[in-house]
C-alpha cells in the first residue's frame, strides 16, 4: 500500500508535518511547501500510486472523488468564482518531482497559459 521513502506516504502517516486542510478515508489535502500562487494546495490519494500512468478503471471513483474534493476546497478557500487550475504533472517532461500521484489546486491570481 504505502511506499517506503515516499514523502507523501510519510505525510499520510503523519511522520512528516503538513498544513492539512482536509482529510477523509481516501484523500488528504495540504498546503504546498513551495506555493506558486496565493492558493496552492496538493490533493493526494492516501493510497500510494506512482503516477497517472498507473491509473486504471478501478481508480476512476478515486479520481472523481479527488476532483469533487478539489471543487469543495476551491469554494472553501474563496477561489471558486474567481477561477482556479487543477494540475497533475506526470513523468520527467511533465515536471513530476514527487512519485506519488497528486493534483495541484492553484488560484488567487491570474494564471498564465500555456504553462512553461
Ligand atoms: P510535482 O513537482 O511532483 O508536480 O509536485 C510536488 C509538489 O510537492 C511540489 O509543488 C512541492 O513543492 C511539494 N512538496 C514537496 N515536498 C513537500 C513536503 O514535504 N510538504 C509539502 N507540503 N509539499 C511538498
Ligand atoms: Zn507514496
Amino acid at each position: 500500500m504505502e511506499k517506503k521513502d515516499c514523502i507523501f506516504c510519510k505525510i499520510v502517516k503523519k511522520q512528516i508535518p503538513c498544513e492539512m486542510l482536509y482529510e477523509d478515508d481516501k484523500v488528504m489535502v495540504f498546503k504546498d511547501i513551495s506555493p506558486q500562487a496565493p492558493v496552492h494546495v496538493v490533493i493526494i490519494p492516501k493510497e500510494h500510486i506512482d503516477d497517472l500512468n498507473c491509473l486504471n478503471q478501478e481508480s476512476s471513483e478515486l479520481i472523481g472523488h479527488i476532483f469533487l474534493v478539489a471543487k469543495k476546497i476551491a469554494m472553501t478557500l474563496g477561489i471558486a468564482d474567481s477561477g482556479y487550475r487543477i494540475v497533475s504533472n506526470c513523468g520527467e517532461q511533465g515536471g513530476q518531482s514527487v512519485q506519488h500521484v497528486h493534483f495541484h489546486l492553484l488560484g488567487g491570481r491570474m494564471l498564465q497559459w500555456p504553462p512553461g
